[in-house]
């Protein structure tokens, strides 16, 4: 599989590394309390970039799963806690409004989330499941014209700075797996409650919620039918999002390590130019190449996780990556080609006074 960046990638790439790199990097200690890094989401807006997830016609970027993973990875490499709030944007709350939620919700929030005027958390972890979506208790009954939720979920996400909640609940009491579907509510909601927060040791703030007998207009029902199997591949994304971030902090850390080396000096030598810890940044240095190479590889085999079933022919989705050359470079994560972004980018390119068209640095020992 040939992980060339496409030209539009690699400016991408180039205008966000600036911002981490020149602003992000030296103010990241000020977001290890809990604090939301307001600022930094707002620079992210003005490029674009937290629109990656948005549709282009709510003013996104409707950009591929790799486009947004090779973002995330930079944000990362300078500062966790921006990287996670900006996947909360670009994560798989966004694809299921843009998806599921009826053209009313993604008129009013969609535009806002480019914005960074709507941050949106995302609800599925409860006190006594997470990973095992099937045994959730949260549950959505719905009355008439109306949709009641009750129930508890922990350990989420930005709960006090978000404008809209994805949450994951029972529909009826249906039993199992089949009866998961997703609800939007909105924090003025009577009955909502943040009743916990929790410090993390990434700097981060997660929160439990409580939802007692939350009224909803029956258009929050967002997915009810066949809920799991579309909340399953919406989350799809996430599994490559969610690693970029992981490499993105490796390689944050592996650059430290490497300037320390070099500057650090013993018996007259700086220690880098002692074999024995050569080897241990060699081994760093393996490990996350190796770790890109199968995020990459994960990214560009599912382009739009959600459209695949939708809209994207099974045998086209699963041919594209071993298919003929042709078929390959349409399969690249540059394809979408949406028609905002070269100007954003060169807006950006501006903004830090770098050419746009430089390639990106990689980490070298
Ligand atoms: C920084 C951070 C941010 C988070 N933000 C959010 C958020 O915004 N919203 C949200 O809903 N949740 C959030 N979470 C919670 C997270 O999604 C859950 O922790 C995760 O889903 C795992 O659930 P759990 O902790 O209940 O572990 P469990 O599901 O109880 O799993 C415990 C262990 O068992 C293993 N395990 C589970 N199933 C299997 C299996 N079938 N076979 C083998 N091993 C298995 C797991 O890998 C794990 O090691 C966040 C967590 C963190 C750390």
């Amino acid at each position: 599989m040939d992980f060339q960046l496409t030209g539009q990638q690699r400016r991408m790439v180039e205008a966000v590394r600036d911002l981490a790199q020149g602003e992000f990097k030296a103010n990241a200690q000020k977001y290890m309390d809990g604090t939301f890094p307001w600022e930094n989401m707002k620079k992210l807006a003005d490029i674009g970039v937290l629109g990656m997830s948005v549709p282009e016609e709510y003013g996104g970027l409707g950009l591929p799963v790799f486009d947004t993973a090779l973002v995330l990875e930079e944000i990362a490499k300078t500062c966790y806690v921006t990287a996670m709030a900006t996947l909360g944007e670009a994560g798989v709350q966004t694809r299921v409004i843009a998806t599921y939620a009826p053209n009313a919700i993604r008129e009013r929030i969609l535009p806002k989330v480019v914005s960074g005027d709507c941050i949106l958390a995302v609800c599925m972890t409860e006190p006594h499941a997470g990973t095992d979506v099937a045994n959730y208790r949260t549950n959505a009954v719905i009355r008439g014209d109306r949709v009641i939720l009750n129930g508890t979920k922990t350990l989420i996400s930005r709960a006090r700075e978000a404008g809209m909640f994805v949450i994951f609940t029972r529909i009826d009491g249906k039993p199992g797996r089949e009866g998961i579907g997703c609800v939007l509510l909105e924090p003025d909601t009577p009955g909502f409650e943040v009743t916990g927060t929790y410090h993390t040791m990434g700097g981060e703030n997660l929160h439990e919620i409580q939802f007692n007998d939350c009224e909803l207009p029956l258009e929050n029902l967002v997915v009810r039918d066949d809920g799991f199997r579309k909340l399953l591949n919406a989350f799809n994304t996430q599994r490559c999002l969610n690693p970029s971030i992981s490499l993105g902090l490796a390689e944050g850390a592996f650059d430290e390590a490497r300037n320390y080396v070099r500057d650090r000096t013993v018996f007259g030598k700086a220690i880098g130019d002692y074999q024995g810890v050569r080897w241990k940044l060699a081994e760093m240095y393996r490990e996350i190449e190796t770790a890109r190479s199968i995020l990459y590889r994960a990214c560009m085999s599912i382009r739009s996780p959600i459209l695949i079933w939708r809209r994207w022919p099974r045998s086209r989705a699963t041919r594209c990556p071993t298919g003929s050359p042709a078929k390959r470079s349409s399969c690249t994560a540059g394809s979408v080609s949406p028609t905002n972004f070269r100007y954003r980018v060169s807006i950006a390119a501006r903004a830090t006074g770098r050419s746009a068209a430089a390639p990106p640095r990689r980490s070298a020992i």
